[in-house]
C-alpha cells in the first residue's frame, strides 16, 4: 500500500521535503490545503517549487477512503457511512449531528480481537489494523458536506471542505467505531496529533473521546505520555466474574482490579474523570443490585457514567433495559455520588449504534 499525505504530521512532512532538497516553509501551504481546505490538488498550491508538486502527488498521493454506501436514519439525525479502503477492506463510519454538534465515530481496525459478546464488530473477528491516513481519511471523508466527492470523484465537489460546505464539519471525534483503539495505539495516537494540528482540521484534543475496553497498559501509557484526549471506558460490569462472562478475552486479560488501578492513575496524572460506559442488558446487568455494586467499584475514581441500553445484533439474544429499569439504576448511582447519562438510542434502524457497526469485506 502506497504512503498517503493524510498520514503524516506537519513536522514529518517538513522532514520529508528537506530529505528531497526542498525548504521546510513549503509544508505548511501543504499541510492547510490537505487539512485545513480539504483539498487534494496539490498542483494548485500557489508559489511551490518547480517539480515538487508532481513529487508530492507521486509519492505521498492523498488517498481518501471511498464512500460505498450511506444510509441515513429515519429521524435524520444519524447517517451511516460504508468507506473502501486502497486494499478494498471496509468500514464502518457514523455521523451524529445533535443538538447543533456534529459528531464523528471512527473506526481503528478492521474487525476487532476482544470479542465483546454483545458487540457486532467483536462478533466478525480481527482482520486489520487502519492506518493513521486511514483514520484521518474517515474524518475528513464523513465530514464533508458532500459526499458525491469521494463516491464518484465528481469535479465540481472534489476540493471541497466541510468548512466551505453547507453543513459543518466534525467538532467531536469518538474514537468508538470498529475495533478498540489501544490496540492500535502508534496510529492513533498518531491521527489524533494530526486531527488536532490548529493549522489543520484544529479538532480541540478534549473533544477526540478515546473509548477503550479496559487494555490496562495502553491506558498506563496515555497516563505516562500526558495525552490530552478524553477518555471511556467500557465497564458493562462491576466484578471479574461478570466482565469474563460480557468480554472474555479483554477480562480474562486484564482483571477488573488492574483496570481500576489504571483508571486511578490516569485521573492523577490528568487531573480529569474518566467515562464509565455500561451497556444495559435486561436482566443481565441492569438490576439495583448492579447498580450498587457498580456504585461501590467506582468509589474511588472521578466517574461519570454513560448507561447504553443495548442495541441489537444477530449474535446476541439479550434485550435492552427497559426505560423505568434505567431509571432505577441511575437513581441508585446518583446515592453514591455518581453522575450519569442515559444515552438516548439513535441510528438503530440503520444499525449504526453502539456496538451495532461491521463491514464483511
Ligand atoms: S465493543 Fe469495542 S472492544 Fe468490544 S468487540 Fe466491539 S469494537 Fe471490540
Amino acid at each position: 500500500m502506497s504512503e498517503s499525505l493524510l498520514g503524516l504530521s506537519r513536522l514529518a512532512l517538513a522532514q520529508r521535503l528537506e530529505s528531497w532538497g526542498y525548504k521546510t516553509v513549503h509544508a505548511k501551504p501543504i499541510w492547510q490545503h490537505i487539512h485545513r481546505d480539504g483539498r487534494s490538488d496539490v498542483a494548485a498550491i500557489p508559489g511551490l517549487p518547480a517539480g515538487l508538486a508532481h513529487r508530492v502527488q507521486e509519492e505521498l498521493p492523498v488517498v481518501w477512503p471511498t464512500i460505498a454506501l450511506e444510509t441515513r436514519s429515519s429521524d435524520g439525525f444519524t447517517r451511516k457511512f460504508l468507506l473502501t479502503l486502497a486494499d478494498g477492506r471496509q468500514v464502518e463510519t457514523v455521523l451524529m449531528r445533535y443538538d447543533g454538534r456534529v459528531t464523528a465515530c471512527v473506526s481503528t481496525q478492521a474487525g476487532c480481537a476482544m470479542g465483546c459478546i454483545f458487540c457486532a464488530t467483536g462478533q466478525m473477528g480481527f482482520a486489520r489494523h487502519l492506518s493513521t491516513a486511514e483514520i484521518v481519511g474517515q474524518v475528513l471523508a464523513v465530514s464533508i458536506g458532500d459526499h458525491e466527492r469521494t463516491k464518484h470523484h465528481a469535479p465540481s465537489t472534489e476540493h471541497q471542505h466541510p468548512a466551505q460546505s453547507t453543513q459543518h464539519p466534525a467538532r467531536n471525534v469518538v474514537l468508538m467505531g470498529m475495533g478498540e483503539p489501544l490496540h492500535n495505539y502508534a496510529a492513533v495516537m498518531a491521527a489524533t496529533e494530526i486531527l488536532a494540528d490548529t493549522a489543520g482540521f484544529g479538532l480541540s484534543p478534549r473533544r477526540i473521546t478515546l473509548s477503550t475496553v479496559g487494555v490496562v497498559p495502553g491506558i498506563r501509557r496515555l497516563a505516562a505520555e500526558r495525552r490530552p484526549i478524553s477518555l471511556a471506558v467500557s465497564l458493562h460490569a462491576a466484578t471479574q466474574a461478570g466482565r469474563l462472562a460480557l468480554l472474555p478475552p479483554a477480562a480474562k486479560a486484564w482483571p477488573l482490579d488492574e483496570l481500576m488501578d489504571a483508571c486511578c492513575e490516569y485521573s492523577a496524572a490528568l487531573d480529569r474523570h474518566i467515562f464509565f460506559e455500561w451497556t444495559l442488558i435486561a436482566g443481565e446487568n441492569d438490576r439495583p443490585d448492579d447498580a450498587h455494586a457498580l456504585g461501590r467499584l467506582l468509589s474511588t475514581q472521578r466517574a461519570h457514567v454513560n448507561l447504553i441500553p443495548l442495541n441489537p445484533t444477530d449474535g446476541y439474544a439479550g434485550a435492552p433495559t427497559a426505560p423505568k429499569a434505567a431509571r432505577v439504576f441511575q437513581d441508585v448511582l446518583t446515592t453514591y455520588g455518581i453522575p450519569s447519562t442515559v444515552r438516548q438510542r439513535r441510528g438503530i434502524d440503520i444499525a449504526s449504534g453502539c456496538g451495532q457497526l461491521a463491514a464483511r469485506s
